[in-house]
């Protein structure tokens, strides 16, 4: 379970992950994003996800335990962005402990103005879903993908104002999940994810969940 603020790498690490772990990448918001784009979202998630906010709890939690039931989940999954409340919390935790699968907890921790800073620069390619940022990974040519040649755009949730308004919801509703997980006892990894290069992040990660106890060394909390 990946965890942490907007922008501390969650999607970065997942693509990353699954190579060294062989399980599919579940996210939350690029399955909203999908649905959009298909057009069998609700007009109130789309407007909620424009703003910043956060979509319902039972649309999430439908959404995700659909996904999971999926026959390439059985071997495990990398779950990113979800949860992000405590309804969504005790939901999936009620759903995994029904079926005797063991989390593990990875915080990406992140300072907050390097967040700010990522969230700005973001852009992506509107064709293959490639994320670059204009400062740390700028495409060879400004304002054009390197694989397909599409123009890039900023995602409408990247605006300035948006992007304070996500953070806000993650200090209000997501961050205090993190002193839920450790009262229930659940296994934390806390990972310095500030100035590490994501491939370094990611063989850091892999060696943590590796360990014979389970990663637990690198618990903390
Ligand atoms: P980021 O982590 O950078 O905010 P995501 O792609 O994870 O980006 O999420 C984008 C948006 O999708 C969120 O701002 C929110 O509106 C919606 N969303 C994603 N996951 C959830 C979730 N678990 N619960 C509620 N809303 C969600």
């Amino acid at each position: 379970m990946l965890f942490g603020s907007p922008g501390s790498g969650k999607g970065t690490q997942a693509k990353l992950l699954m190579n060294c772990l062989r399980v599919p990448h579940v996210s939350t918001g690029d399955m909203l994003r999908e649905r959009i784009r298909a057009g069998v979202a609700a007009g109130e998630v789309v407007a909620t996800m424009h703003a910043g906010a956060l979509v319902p709890d039972h649309v999430v939690n439908r959404l995700v335990e659909q996904r999971l039931a999926q026959p390439d989940s059985r071997q495990g999954f990398i779950l990113d962005g979800y949860p992000r409340t405590r309804d969504q919390a005790e939901h999936l935790i009620g759903w995994m402990d029904g079926k005797g699968i063991r989390e593990v907890v990875i915080h990406l921790v992140v300072d907050y103005n390097i967040i700010v800073a990522r969230l700005t620069g973001r852009r992506q390619c509107p064709r293959c879903g490639t994320l670059y940022n204009i400062v740390s990974k700028p495409p060879r040519v400004a304002g054009v993908c390197d694989l397909d040649g599409a123009g890039l755009v900023i995602r409408e949730d990247d605006q300035e104002s948006v992007i304070r308004e996500r953070l806000d919801a993650y200090e209000r509703q997501t961050r205090p999940l993190l002193d839920f997980f450790r009262q229930r006892g659940r296994t934390l990894l806390e990972m310095d994810a500030s100035h590490a290069s994501p491939e370094d992040l990611a063989g850091c990660i892999c060696r943590a969940l590796d360990a014979p106890d389970g990663g637990g060394r690198a618990v903390e909390g």
